[in-house]
This record gives C-alpha cells, structure tokens and sequence, in this order.
C-alpha cells in the first residue's frame, strides 16, 4: 500500500493542508502513520472516503465535534445521526426566521410578521375607558389589539399622567404584532425599559412634568402562550373554568400592609393611602413584574384601572365576568358599576375572550368578523375581534 504525503491527500480529498492538520489534532481524521524523523503526516488513499464526507459535513455547517461523532458510526447510524442533526438545525432557522421577522416588524414599525399556520388560538376583545364622575381629564390609556392588551393608568395631576400614560402605551404597541413564544418576556421587559426611558426623555424636556408616572398592566399572546407584565395597581383577571382568578398583585403600601397582616380586607377602601403606589412607571427605574402563562380556548381575561376595582369588589366584578357572555356587553356592565358605586377615579377595563381560531370560512365565527377588518391578508386566518385595535381615549 503506497502512502499518501499530506500534499497529495489534500489535493485529492479537496480538503486544505491546514483543515488536514486541524481535523488531526481534533481527532476527526488521523494520519495513519507519522515520519518520526520529518513528522510529514501519511494518509492511506482509502481513507480518502472519509476525508470526503468529513468536507461534505463542514459544508453542511455541522460542529466539528458532531463530526467526529458521526464519523466513527457505521453508515446506517450515521445517517440517522445526521437526519436528527438536519431536523435540528431546521428547527433553529425556523425559529431564527421568526424571530428576524419579528425584529423587522419591531424595529420599522410594520407587522412584517409571517402568519403562524399553526396558531389555533383568537381572542374577542371589548375596550371601555370613561372618565368617571369626578374627575377633569381622564388619565388611563389603553390599547386593544389582536396578540395585545395594555392598560396604564397615568398619574401627576393635570396633563401629565395622560401624557406618562400615553407614552407607555405608545412603547407598548409595536408588540402587537408576532412575537416568537420564546421572546415574550423577553419583549416585554424591552418594550417596558423603552417606555422608561421616553417618560425620562419627555420630563428631561419639560421639567414641569417632574414625578408624573404610570402604572401598566399588558398581555402578549404568542399561539397559546401569554406574556403578562404588571407594574402598578392595575390589574389582571382571569375567569376559567367558572372561577375568577386575580393574576396580578397590586404594588401599593395597602397591599403591602395587608400581605403583613397589619390591615384587613375590609380596611383597604377607607385606608388614607390606598392610592400609594409602591411601584410604577417613572423617570425613575422600577422592575415589573412578568409572568408566562398558557391561555385556553374559554378563557376570559379581564384588564382594568383601580377606577374599577377601587371601587367595586370582587364578588360583584366576578359576576358580571362569569354572567354577561358577550365581551362588549360584560365591559359596559362593568364601567356602570363603578359608575353605580360612585366613579370617583377613570375607568377602563378590557374583555378579552379566547377562542379557538376559525378556520378559513369558517360559518361559525365568520359572521362576527367585521367587513372592514384591517390588514387581513391571503391565507390569514381572520382575527376574530369585535373591534379594530382601539385606543378608547375618555368617554
Ligand atoms: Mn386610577
């Protein structure tokens, strides 16, 4: 058998001296004998095969270490090794896709976002926003759309907890738009530290907003997955399987002292700081709370100000929510009862419904979807809202 010198190997395995000494010292392909005097690497020409399909590999971007894996089975494993490396890697570039889509989206503006075929869940949402009865100007802002819900409730008297909570729901809406399940929080908490740095720019512009601040309460649907972000005592609901669940937890001194025992429920209402927010959306930095959760088709998600449950408790809150089926209507209810028991502060609350996604056509849900649906492209699946995104300014 004539040995081959290194030179002769690469020219005839198309491989470069230099990947030859690299894959020997990383033990892919060992020489099969070194000259002890020259040190001259000696390959033997059947393991040209090899050298061949170690190349082939590198051009199919496999880690060297996978390589050497692969390359010691016999040809049926290796195979199977290289299906599941394939199916691997398709796997990662789907998801670099989307998450490259999303960040085009993101970054201009646009929903560049591919439809997910495989998304199977819609939600049916209803916004109210009323100023209430006693106040000027009507602070919350929110925003209603198909993959998200946000509610800030501003603060600082006058124009500037309208101006902090506009802002923030101005950060907030470049989400709505597909986010991989995978980045949720992750979207979430940037779009957050986004709207604290433009409240720190807006007051670093007129200084007359100094201490303004909001509170925020926003949900984030990826298919069934749900991004929720809380800061401030606003709040999130959930009703399933016929029971009311509070998913967020208000940062207000009454809260605090109620977690320490030291007031009880029935002393919240009357207590002079209920309004003391522990945390809130400032020019100054302060951590939101973030929670992924699965949503089911059933669900019904409620987001309010405390215009809402500051004034009305949660028993009377539960029954409009497990009684009144229709979004629209179970969002007007609950507005008139603040309003009933006083409607000190403004109101907003949003209903949001899950459903399972109608098919193309689908007759049972296709005669909710309103003719002037927005940007409902080919092969889209309808988005089964009541209304257009909406920003519900005062009543
Ligand atoms: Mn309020």
């Amino acid at each position: 058998m004539e040995l081959m010198t290194i030179g002769a190997f690469a020219r005839a395995s198309r491989l470069s001296i230099k990947a030859l000494r690299l894959y020997d010292e990383l033990g892919l392909l060992r020489p099969v004998q070194v000259d002890p005097v020259t040190q001259y690497r000696l390959y033997d020409p059947a393991q040209l095969e090899q050298a061949r399909l170690v190349a082939w590999l590198r051009r199919l971007g496999m880690p060297l270490a996978r390589i050497r894996t692969v390359g010691a089975l016999p040809p049926a494993r290796a195979a199977a090794e290289l299906a599941a490396y394939w199916e691997q890697a398709e796997a990662e570039n789907s998801a670099r896709r989307e998450l490259a889509a999303f960040l085009i989206g993101y970054l201009s503006g646009k929903d560049t976002a591919m439809h997910d075929a495989q998304e199977t869940l819609a939600i049916r949402y209803a916004v109210r926003s009323d100023i209430g009865l006693d106040r000027e100007d009507n602070e919350d802002s929110v925003y209603a759309g198909p993959r998200l819900l946000a509610v800030a409730d501003g603060m600082g008297g006058h124009a500037a907890g309208e101006v902090a909570s506009a802002a923030v729901i101005e950060a907030l809406r470049p989400l709505d738009t597909q986010v991989p399940a995978g980045e949720l929080l992750n979207a979430l908490d940037h779009a957050v530290r986004r709207a604290s740095s433009a409240l720190s720019d807006i007051v670093r512009d007129d200084p007359s907003l100094q201490g303004m601040g909001t509170t925020l309460t926003a949900l984030l649907w990826s298919g069934s997955q749900l991004g929720l972000v809380h800061i401030g005592d606003s709040r999130a609901y959930l009703v399933r399987d016929g029971e009311v669940f509070q998913l967020t937890h208000d940062h207000t001194m009454v809260q605090l002292l109620l977690d320490e025992g030291r007031i009880t429920t029935e002393e919240v209402a009357s207590h002079p700081q209920r309004s003391l927010l522990l945390r809130a959306l400032g020019d100054f930095s302060s951590e939101p709370d973030l929670q992924l959760r699965e949503a089911r088709p059933g669900d019904r998600y409620l987001l309010c100000s405390d215009g809402l449950h500051g004034v009305a408790d949660a028993d009377a809150i539960g029954r409009v929510l497990l009684t009144v089926a229709d979004p629209d209507q179970a969002a007007t209810e609950l507005v008139a009862l603040a309003i009933a028991n006083g409607g000190p502060d403004n109101i907003t609350c949003i209903i949001a419904d899950v459903v399972a996604a109608a098919a193309e056509g689908d007759p049972a849900h296709g005669s909710t979807v309103e003719a002037d649906v927005p940007t409902l492209e080919e092969g889209e699946v309808p988005a089964l809202n009541e209304a257009a995104p909406a920003e519900a300014a005062g009543s």
